[in-house]
């Protein structure tokens, strides 16, 4: 989707300052503030088309352009998507310009960049202030948190339910700040820009000019004065909301999922961050993980790693048949193909389980398991007489 970097940001500013000459903006047509309600819209709508009606004016066709503009102005405004979107994007919006390219800061601040390359600080306003430096719309923090799965979630993916602090525009106020009915009004001493220009005469530089925030409203360009008594004049109230949060198939600890959306509320019209869950996967008691792979180890008695013969071994789809081979060595790896951990979004492929078998001897024996594996050893060396079980075999061969 389209958020609101900086290098967008750029390019809205620049796309805003050659639209500007040839288009006015909507909200200036209606003369409403940028955020004004739809009661608000639609009054200053009402007034404005009644006014420049071409049944109310005919053959002026001065008014009947003012009327096709305030129309335009509140088809545009009246739709909370296209609202949207105009606020983000400006006229370009629906120029077929939504789609920017161009370069990309990484999500840098700007306002660092900027005092980085040209050295006076600043430059747009209080640093990690994002939203002081622009009046336009910017689209809100990212916000992180994190939530713990067992082992098998992480493998097969989960629905999980959270509960963030939600923060949201005022609903007493529409995110204004403003007591109802009243509207914040433009900042006297920044006319409304949010930043006040200071030219110099600079030894080798010639005019330098230095930008500072506007102390009177901190760079918003409007002052508001009287608080709306919900939000107590921030345009915001914030609480617990419950969110579900889907965990794909395959995650790995210290993976985050991206909730779009999920985070702080944009300035100004401006998108909606997005809630990053981490995923803190629970250690497992048998199963180890590295990448799409798992890892684990099973006791052989050593008849059966001598003999072969079946063994039972714990996946994460539950307990499969496996045949030992006579003649096992110890420390042997074997490989469950597909028995691993689903890739995400792999269609379906998954990494495999390598099984380390391990023969045990035993600690303790009474005195018949004694006598056997003195026998067998000696059998070994062919100390002892051929035993009877030898004569059947060869009896029957
Ligand atoms: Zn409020
Ligand atoms: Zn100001």
């Amino acid at each position: 989707m389209l958020n609101s970097t900086p290098s967008e940001l750029l390019h809205k500013i620049k796309m805003e300052e050659t639209m500007a000459e040839s288009k006015k903006d909507y909200y200036e047509i209606l003369g409403v503030p940028k955020n004004a309600d739809d009661a608000a819209l639609k009054k200053a709508y009402r007034a404005l088309a009644k006014k420049y009606h071409p049944d109310n004016n005919p053959g002026d066709t001065a008014a009947e352009e003012k009327f096709k503009e305030v129309s335009e102005a509140y088809g545009v405004l009246s739709d909370p998507e296209k609202r949207r979107q105009y606020d983000q994007f400006g006229h370009a919006a629906f120029d077929g310009g939504g789609g920017f390219g161009g370069f990309d800061f990484n999500g840098a601040d700007m306002g660092d960049i900027f005092s980085d390359i040209f050295g006076f600080g600043d430059i747009f306003g209080s640093r990690g202030g994002r939203g002081n430096q622009y009046n336009g719309p910017m689209r809100g923090a990212n916000v992180r948190t994190s939530i713990r799965i067992t082992f098998e979630e992480a493998v097969f993916g989960c629905e999980k339910e959270i509960e963030i602090n939600y923060k949201d525009e005022c609903g007493k106020c529409h995110g204004t700040g403003a007591r109802p009915g009243t509207y914040p009004e433009t900042c006297p001493k920044c006319s409304g820009k949010g930043k006040i220009v200071h030219v110099q005469q600079a030894p080798f530089f010639g005019q330098v000019q230095q930008v500072q925030t506007c102390p009177d409203c901190n760079g918003k360009g409007t002052i508001i004065r009287e608080k709306c008594p919900d939000c107590y004049g921030t345009g915001y109230v914030t609480q617990k909301k419950k969110i579900k949060v889907s965990i794909p198939a395959g995650i790995d600890n210290g993976q985050s999922v991206r909730c779009s959306g999920g985070g702080e509320p944009g300035i100004n019209g401006g998108e909606r961050g997005d809630l990053l869950v981490e995923a803190i996967v629970s250690q497992h008691p048998v199963f180890k993980r590295q990448e799409f792979n798992i890892y684990s180890t099973v006791s052989l008695s050593f008849a059966t790693a001598a003999l072969g013969g079946p063994i039972r071994i714990k996946t994460v789809d539950g307990e499969v048949e496996y045949e030992v081979k006579a003649g096992t060595q110890p420390e042997t790896r074997v490989r469950l193909k597909g028995k691993g951990v689903p890739i995400v979004r792999g269609r379906g492929a998954r990494g495999d389980h390598f099984v380390t078998l391990s023969v045990y001897v035993p600690e303790r024996l009474n005195e018949v398991q004694r006598e056997a594996l003195r026998n067998f050893d000696a059998a070994m060396r062919g100390e002892v007489p051929e035993s009877t079980e030898k004569h059947k075999r060869k009896f029957f061969k």
